[in-house]
């Protein structure tokens, strides 16, 4: 997965942080979230928590 900057307001805490499985998304303060490649099992669980539509493929 990944995220879209242009979608993501970057401003707030991402709630699909904690929902992920494999702890594959991090985010520094409210900043944009980065999803690291290597630990994402493609699961799509944030896919559905991201209010924004922000994560996808
Ligand atoms: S698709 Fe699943 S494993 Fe990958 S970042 Fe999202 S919640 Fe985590």
């Amino acid at each position: 997965m990944n995220v879209d900057k242009r979608r993501c307001p970057a401003n707030h805490a991402c709630p699909a942080v904690r929902i992920c499985p494999t702890r594959a998304i991090s985010q520094i303060g409210g900043g944009l979230p980065r999803i690291d490649r290597a630990k994402c099992v493609d699961c799509g669980k944030c896919v559905r928590f991201c209010p924004m539509g922000a994560i996808g493929k």
